[in-house]
């Protein structure tokens, strides 16, 4: 059968790819430490399940708003003008299947042949995929381990066309878990007012940080800025809700308008009870989230002690997310024959930095649970020193 080019232009997603393989080998009762997906290992906390639960049983059950329910568009208004400091009205809030549709729908209302999209390498697996998708080109800038492999104004600025149409900023980042300070944020901002550019800001991890590190909303450093500014968010990382597919995008009403559109005609609504479920996450208690952070501070201490006693390892000290790139070029193999053999060998999934646009990366999430870390981590020390 010949499939349409625009599906054989692109790879299938690796994160997804070699969390299924580690996935699948444990249901043959293969001992599997994984640190492939971004996925916590916590189950949603209880009042959450049981927000959906009750939804269920009153009956919300029916097709809802393509756009999403009312009273969760208003909950996310809410949350974004007391947590982020951004003036958003409910119409300006779209819900979408997980935080990954938010970017895809934005790619396919926004981005046609002959737009750039600008990515900084190492980007999230997903990015420039969606450009190519929806039929763009994406721009992928390469940046320095030594500045904490983050894009600097002048890179931006450099990468700016008469075509460029969207910056992708990720912040806290996956994959390196690097942070942009509010300095550095409001830097860039001046280059995308200055460039009349669009910036699309995925704020997923903006509540996993570490050491006192800050999270500033790109949209909050002028009226100018805001103006540009698209929100990209969801519930799976914060509030351990990745199978329920709850994500949103805040942005000017056109654009919110224009994914409307493009929804209703695609997904419709995301499932309606699992919104009720979001409901609750943001307005109930938010004491989940503190312990689940306070458990990814101690995994990220141990994983980061550990990569410094193998020796050949070596990674910058990641301050958001809950993810750490390795550095494994001393090692001398390629990443991508590295995870192959500590995967099938020694029985640790981890994903090579080929998937997010790099070379001699591996990228380690430890979303889980402290005692497969210290398991994977004996292994990994052993592989090394195999070599
Ligand atoms: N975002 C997570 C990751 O990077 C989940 C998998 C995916 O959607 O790519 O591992």
């Amino acid at each position: 059968m010949k499939l349409a080019q625009r599906v054989t232009q692109v790879p299938p997603s690796m994160t997804l790819a070699i969390s299924a393989k580690a996935k699948a080998m444990k249901a043959e009762g293969i001992d599997v430490c994984s640190f492939s997906a971004g996925e916590p290992d916590f189950d949603t906390p209880e009042h959450i399940k049981e927000a959906a639960k009750k939804a269920l049983d009153e009956g919300k059950t029916r097709y809802g708003p393509a756009a999403g329910e009312p009273k969760l568009r208003e909950a996310i208004a809410a949350k974004l003008k007391e947590y982020n400091h951004l003036n958003y009205q409910p119409e300006n809030i779209i819900v979408t299947n997980g935080g990954k549709f938010s970017l895809f729908n934005l790619m396919l209302t926004l981005i046609e042949a002959g737009d750039e999209v600008i990515i900084p390498v190492p980007y999230w697996v997903s990015y420039p995929e969606m450009v190519k998708l929806a039929g763009g080109t994406p721009i992928l800038v390469p940046t320095e381990v030594s500045n904490g492999y983050k894009i600097t104004p002048e890179q931006l600025r450099q990468a700016t066309t008469e075509k460029s149409k969207l910056f992708v900023l990720n912040s806290p980042s996956n994959p390196t878990g690097m942070v942009y300070s509010p300095a550095e944020i409001r830097a860039l901002a001046e280059v995308v007012v200055e460039k009349d550019l669009l910036v699309v800001s995925d704020e997923i991890y903006e509540r996993i940080l570490y050491d006192g590190a800050e999270h500033l909303s790109i949209g909050t450093v002028s009226p100018e800025v805001f103006a540009r500014t698209i929100i990209s968010n969801g519930f799976a990382k914060s509030y351990a809700m990745t199978g329920w597919r709850v994500g949103y995008a805040a942005a000017p009403l056109e654009l919110i308008q224009g994914m409307t559109k493009i929804q209703g005609h695609s997904t419709s609504n995301v499932c309606t009870f699992a919104q009720y479920g979001a409901i609750a996450a943001l307005e109930g208690t938010q004491e989940p989230v503190d312990i689940m952070l306070a458990a990814f501070s101690e995994r990220r201490r141990f994983i980061l002690d550990s990569i410094a006693t193998i020796p050949h390892l070596s990674c910058p000290q990641p301050n958001g997310a809950f993810y750490v790139y390795i550095d494994i070029k001393e090692t001398g193999i390629d990443p991508l024959e590295f995870c192959n053999i500590l995967l099938d060998k020694y029985h640790v999934a981890a994903i090579p930095g080929i998937a997010f646009g790099s070379e001699s990366e591996v990228r380690m999430s430890y979303a889980t649970d402290l005692t497969s870390i210290q398991k994977g981590m004996e292994r990994l020390a052993k592989f090394v020193a195999s070599l």
